[in-house]
């Protein structure tokens, strides 16, 4: 009874919120239909969940955010998946976002530099029944060679520069998204990988968590 109460509950919050992003601009049906399918109040402390369904950031804990939906959702428009792809994510944070491209991707990586976050994050996807994220704890800035090439890589957190490893890892024809700036703000960069030569394209201003690592911010 209580289950099916508190599913309404977030059922209806859940499809206000997609209305909202499609009033914001979101336009890609699959990328609405993956928020349809993702239950977000899953990924967030339970303390907020009330909240899960605002187009806001919310805490996870560590000092660690997890992304507003209309961010998440501007990543996953410009990235425009076909369902074949192979997605590397770098900072899991929640788990939220590593889901909703569960939905949009043939497969998903993603690293995550927090051991505790990374296992939050592992129950999480668990309890709503997405198994196929394959996750690593450690330095995201250096990537994942070993299951490189990826067609698309998305920074879910701000760099000072564009770390060099994740465009080498791309195949030719695949995106990378990272927000680039200072601690204060950012602006989304999106680089491709052409056959001979990289693209580099600055979008939207962002201000994200810092990316800590080799190619990243100093911890
Ligand atoms: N998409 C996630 C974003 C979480 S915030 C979500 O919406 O939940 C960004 C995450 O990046 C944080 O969890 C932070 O710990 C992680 N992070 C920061 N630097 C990292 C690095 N070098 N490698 C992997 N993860 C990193």
């Amino acid at each position: 009874m209580v289950a099916a109460a508190v599913a309404r509950q977030f059922g209806g919050a859940r499809r206000r919120l997609i209305e909202e992003l499609e009033a914001k601009g979101v336009g890609d049906l699959a990328v609405l239909k993956a928020f349809d399918d993702v239950p977000r109040h899953h990924f967030v402390p339970t303390g907020v969940a009330h909240r899960a369904y605002e187009d806001a950031p919310l805490p996870i804990g560590h000092g660690q955010t997890i992304s507003q939906p209309s961010v998440h959702a501007r990543f996953l428009a410009l990235l425009r998946l076909t369902g074949r792809e192979r997605v590397l994510e770098i900072g899991t944070g929640s788990g939220f976002q590593a889901a909703l491209l569960t939905r949009l991707a043939a497969s998903v990586f993603s690293i995550e530099r927090i051991a505790a976050l990374a296992e939050q994050a592992r129950e999480c996807l668990r309890a709503c029944g997405i198994e196929q994220v394959i996750q690593r704890v450690g330095d995201g800035t250096l990537g994942w060679p070993e299951f490189a090439p990826f067609d698309a890589i998305l920074v879910g957190a701000a760099s000072p520069e564009i770390p060099v490893p994740l465009t080498e890892q791309l195949a030719v024809g695949g995106q990378l998204l990272v927000p680039v700036g200072d601690k204060q703000g950012q602006a989304l960069v999106r680089v491709v990988r052409t056959a001979d030569d990289f693209r580099q394209e600055r979008l939207d201003p962002m201000r994200f968590v810092p990316l800590i690592g080799a190619h990243g911010f100093e911890a």
